[in-house]
């Protein structure tokens, strides 16, 4: 602790102590009673967080909130408002980023898998945000990882599973090597320790027979390199276990074909060296074909640079020389982190382009994304999981995962060159667009033009999340032409049950201020609207029907004024309409009034019933009581809805819904912006986080009904819904 405060002042000044030793107290009194597995009190862990970054060179507010960074997860009462109000917006905001979802918020109703992508969405969008959230979690993990012996097993394999799944690829992704390796290693052991044993002792073994090789070769080396004026740091640096195991799983290679097992890695002072270098080396030893890379023309997507070739030793062991600057060395020890080690230096740039691809990529997988589990997976397997590098023909590098196909390509370079893709073309060869890219592909895609959209079995043909998402979004939006179309339609249905001609009222005088009203750009989208049930068609029509009686009664004012003539009389449209809105066909003298068990409403199929002394009975016709009745058939009659019936109709509605604080708000704000009040809401919670809401409310038709279904229908929250009988 007191080693922390010491490194503290001497980095950050003894002005900036009293910040430090603030987080201490604070996070002291957070963690009081608190122990850690291993009985240590708590605060030895933030403790250690924090001395492991400031070590890493990270800046201040990183360090501080890295000693309070469990303070709200497992202190009472901490909120990031008291931290803001603290330490400030900057290290509350990174606290807040590293805290769970779930801790903060206190839910207990989603399930442990749904919270998992829940934590997992809140974290990856707090790093792209900010990319010192990742640090602060890496660095975290790394320490519980050191010290997870002290667990249960249970807790260990599960902490384990997760550092591989998730923590170790984040820290690949931001370049961040030296912590890959460890968390990779410590997880691996805990994981498959028969694997990791033997791994390890085989490594051990080989290492051992080529240390003597490698020594002299090293030797000869720098002896060369220093003749040449170059001047060269060399070293041995072994594999480590957990890549040399997937290297032997992947390729089924034997350790012998395990080049990499040991490489020298050669440190020069520029990148000129780095190529002098390699040709002095190259003209010394012969290098193995196909094997040299060049990765400082062409970095790595996690920003690695270096140059890789493998040599072959004269008593006949291959090995591999890395060539790098110190800077790129430290690049690919510490990643995203080298950032701040290198405040001055060149890579600022390079940070933060990459540190922006990946937010754009984060972003636009959370915009396209249903849900938190899908989002998390796109996140998972697009950019966490096991990849292929590809070129574009611009000499461009994209990492995309394994299987992935030219039009995964496509969709990664634009959501637009992936919709109006037609062809691809791999290093130079036309292919089929399920071909399965492999490392170093030059991929080139050919479109067509602005009318050429994707086909509905790319879904079954693309690998990465992403695709997948986009292309069902277009389909989605494609839809837009059918709800244009349909809404049209409706609207046309709509007229004519009034007797009125849409062509006569749609006139821009008239829909002018329908469109304003509710926020439509233009025509279309008032159809659209319409036809996917955003608004009633009945509502629409009102408003146009009214803005023609305004016009023509102000026309027919204007003319009695300017002519002397009688005006053309109006015709009375002639209706026999039953006071309900009711038809009845054959005596139309009998009382009726509505059945209180299926509320029928206009537009819905209707029989009436004739019941004792109390005239008829309406029912739909495919009300249950109705269907009981069915023996007395001589008492139905035939009953139609008036063309023109309007009023208000009670019915009511279940909704099954995911029991979320958010559902009855979305539910109701849909009711409220159709002009719909309930009269009365009912809600069940029932098992696996599921509600039921049964609800009623007045409607006009049963058109405008089945608009609100709809409508309700298209709420994510919103898993079933339908009428009911009350
Ligand atoms: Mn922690």
């Amino acid at each position: 602790m007191n080693e922390l405060l010491l490194k503290f002042e001497f980095r950050f000044g003894e002005a900036n102590l009293a910040l430090l030793e603030n987080a201490l107290a604070f996070a002291d009194r957070a963690h009081a009673n608190q122990l850690r597995e291993s009985d240590a009190p708590y605060i030895e862990h933030p403790v250690a967080v924090a001395a492991y970054l400031l070590e890493m060179g990270l800046d201040m507010a990183t360090v501080v909130a890295a000693l309070l960074h469990d303070t709200i997860e497992d202190g009472d009462d901490v909120t990031t408002e008291l931290l803001e109000k603290e330490f400030g917006r900057e290290v509350a905001l990174l606290v807040d980023g590293v805290t769970k979802l779930t801790k903060s918020g206190k839910q207990t109703y989603i399930t442990k898998k749904q919270e998992q992508s829940e934590n997992l969405r809140k974290l990856f969008l707090a790093i792209a945000a900010d990319v010192r959230v990742v640090i602060i979690k890496l660095a975290d993990r790394l320490h519980n990882m050191r010290t997870l012996a002290f667990c249960a097993p249970a807790k260990q394999t599960r902490i384990a599973k997760e550092t591989l799944e998730v923590y170790a690829p984040l820290a690949h992704r931001f370049g961040m090597g030296a912590i890959r390796s460890e968390l990779e290693d410590l997880s691996f052991a805990y994981l498959m320790p028969e694997e990791f044993e033997k791994t390890r002792a085989l490594v051990g073994s080989q290492q051992a027979e080529r240390v003597e090789a490698l020594n002299s070769a090293m030797r000869d080396m720098e002896e060369m390199l220093t003749e040449q004026g170059i001047e060269a740091k060399l070293a041995g640096r072994p594999k480590h276990i957990y890549s040399v195991y997937r290297k032997m799983q992947r390729s089924n290679a034997g350790i012998n074909e395990v080049y990499d097992l040991i490489a020298i890695r050669v440190i020069v002072d520029s990148v000129n060296d780095c190529y002098g270098a390699l040709g002095v080396i190259h003209a010394a030893w012969k290098p193995l074909p196909g094997r040299f890379k060049d990765y400082i023309a062409m970095p790595k997507p996690n920003m690695y640079r270096s140059l890789h070739t493998t040599l072959m030793s004269p008593d006949g062991i291959p090995f591999e020389v890395q060539l790098r600057t110190q800077e790129m060395h430290e690049m690919a020890e510490y990643g995203i982190a080298a950032h701040w080690m290198y405040k001055e230096g060149r890579s600022v740039e390079t940070v933060l382009d990459k540190k922006t691809h990946w937010l754009r990529q984060v972003l636009e997988a959370n915009e396209m994304a249903e849900n938190s589990r899908e989002f998390t997976d796109s996140i998972l397997k697009d950019f966490l999981g096991e990849y292929v590098f590809v070129l574009s023909p611009q000499g461009e590098i994209f990492d995309l995962p394994v299987g992935s196909t030219p039009l995964d390509f496509a969709y990664r370079i634009h959501t637009n060159i992936g919709h109006r893709t037609q062809h691809a073309r791999v290093n130079g060869a036309m292919v089929r667009l399920d071909y399965i890219l492999k490392t170093n592909d030059v991929v080139e895609i050919l479109t067509g033009g602005e009318k050429a959209g994707p086909s509905r079995d790319w879904l079954n043909i693309v690998k990465t999340q992403s695709a997948k998402s986009k292309i069902r979004q277009w389909f989605k939006r494609a839809g837009r032409e059918e709800n244009i179309q349909k809404g049209r339609e409706m609207l046309e249905a709509a007229a004519k049950r009034q007797g009125q001609s849409l062509a006569v009222l749609l006139k821009p005088e008239y829909y002018q201020d329908v469109l304003k009203r509710h926020n439509f750009a233009a025509l279309d989208d008032m159809y659209s609207a319409i036809g996917f049930g955003g608004v009633a068609s009945g509502q629409i029509l009102h408003k146009l029907m009214d803005m023609h009686r305004k016009a023509t009664k102000l026309e027919e004012m204007s003319r009695r004024l300017t002519s002397s003539g009688p005006a053309a009389a109006a015709p009375v449209p002639k209706s026999r309409v039953h006071p309900h809105g009711i038809v009845i066909h054959g005596d139309p003298g009998m009382a009726v009034r509505f059945s209180h068990c299926c509320n029928p409403l206009p537009g819905d199929a209707i029989v009436g019933y004739i019941t004792r002394g109390r005239g008829v009975s309406i029912h739909r016709a495919d009300c249950k009581n109705v269907r009981s009745l069915g023996q007395e058939a001589a008492r139905m009659i035939d009953i139609e809805w008036a063309a023109a019936t309007q009023g208000a109709f009670t019915v009511s509605v279940r909704v099954h819904a995911v029991d979320r604080v958010g559902s009855i708000m979305e539910i109701s704000k849909l009711l409220v912006n159709q002009n719909i009040s309930v009269s009365d809401m009912n809600c069940r919670a029932q098992p696996e986080g599921h509600v039921i809401i049964d609800m009623s409310f007045t409607v006009q038709s049963a058109e405008q009904l089945a608009l609100i279904l709809q409508g309700l229908k298209k709420l994510k929250v919103v898993m079933d819904v339908y009428r009911i009988d009350r």
